[in-house]
């Protein structure tokens, strides 16, 4: 009986399964046309001090508006770009792009940009990384590299000998997503990151589960012995926001302060510096 309910159920889903085909095979094609193209744009969403509130710099989002099917969130094609190995060409495209933008801002203003595990694997990433800063004429310590827990489940000796060679070049190190994979703590103290940045599911609990402020303060408390920042993400509400200062949180990030944003509409951003009264409205 089993058995012939499974073959029924794999008839019935068989076209779904190759209209799933199909669609990603399209996806990866559009990509390839919006890379070639120019279809690919980077939105940049204010860091702040958690305290003075002060902007230190930006991190790079991508975006891709398509031509038929309008917004498609990075959540969605990255993973695609990923298992394709595009993510390598559209990294290097990030990469330069970043760079070059964050070279005409004002001060020391930083750029923070997401790499994925397929593209920190790749061998060419130092030498992808040391031409867009050179071709952007950036100086490396304005540039920060965020990366996830998962680089970690390849392999960790290679894992960490990478980390240390991109270190070298003078760029900042953020673990991005922290406290979302297996084993966090671990990974904290196998690598001196210049920064962690708390999960934004940890903001979200905070008006909501009993030991969600404890549990932002043993972050915050850890990461300071270990002598790394804190940001914390996701940041859309006043009462999140007062938790984070009184555990200690250094940075944050979050609609509260700033959408992402076009790289043209920044100067709005750039001389609202300490002025809190611009914040926005969750
Ligand atoms: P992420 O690196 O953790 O980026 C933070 C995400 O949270 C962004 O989503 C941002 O728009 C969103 N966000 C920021 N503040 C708030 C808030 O207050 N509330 C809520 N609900 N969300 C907020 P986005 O832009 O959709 O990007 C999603 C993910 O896609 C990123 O997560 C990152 O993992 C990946 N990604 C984005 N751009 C790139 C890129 O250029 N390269 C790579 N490899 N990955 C990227
Ligand atoms: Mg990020
Ligand atoms: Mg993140
Ligand atoms: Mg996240």
């Amino acid at each position: 009986r089993a058995k012939s309910e499974g073959k029924a159920a794999y008839h019935f889903f068989e076209p779904s399964l190759d209209e799933e085909a199909r669609k990603r095979r399209q996806m990866e094609l559009d990509m390839r046309m919006a890379l070639r193209d120019g279809g690919f744009e980077l939105y940049y969403q204010p860091l702040y001090g958690a305290v003075e509130e002060e902007l230190k710099g930006f991190e790079a989002l991508i975006r891709w508006f398509h031509p038929e099917l309008g917004f498609i969130s990075p959540a969605e094609f990255i993973p695609l770009a990923e298992e394709t190995g595009l993510i390598i060409p559209i990294g290097e495209w990030v990469l330069r792009e970043a760079c070059q933008q964050a070279a005409t801002w004002p001060g020391e203003l930083s750029v923070a940009v997401n790499i994925s595990p397929k593209q920190f694997a790749s061998p060419g990433l130092s030498q992808t990384i040391m031409q867009a800063l050179a071709h952007g004429e950036l100086s490396p310590k304005r540039l920060e590299l965020e990366i996830t827990e998962s680089i970690f489940i390849a392999n960790v000796e290679k894992t960490l000998s990478t980390l240390h060679s991109l270190r070298a070049l003078g760029v900042r190190i953020a673990l991005d997503d922290f406290g979302t994979g297996y084993s966090s703590l671990s990974y904290l103290r196998s690598f001196p990151f210049d920064k962690v940045k708390i999960d934004r599911s940890f903001v979200q609990a905070i008006s909501k589960e009993v030991n969600a402020h404890a549990v932002i303060r043993a972050i915050t408390t850890l990461a300071e012995a270990l002598g790394m920042e804190t940001l914390a993400e996701g940041v859309e509400q006043e009462d999140q926001l007062e938790v984070l200062r009184r555990e200690g949180c250094r940075y944050i990030q979050g609609y509260l302060f700033g959408k992402p944003t076009p790289a043209a509409d920044l100067g709005n951003i750039f001389g609202d510096v300490n002025d809190k009264s611009k914040r926005l409205s969750a």
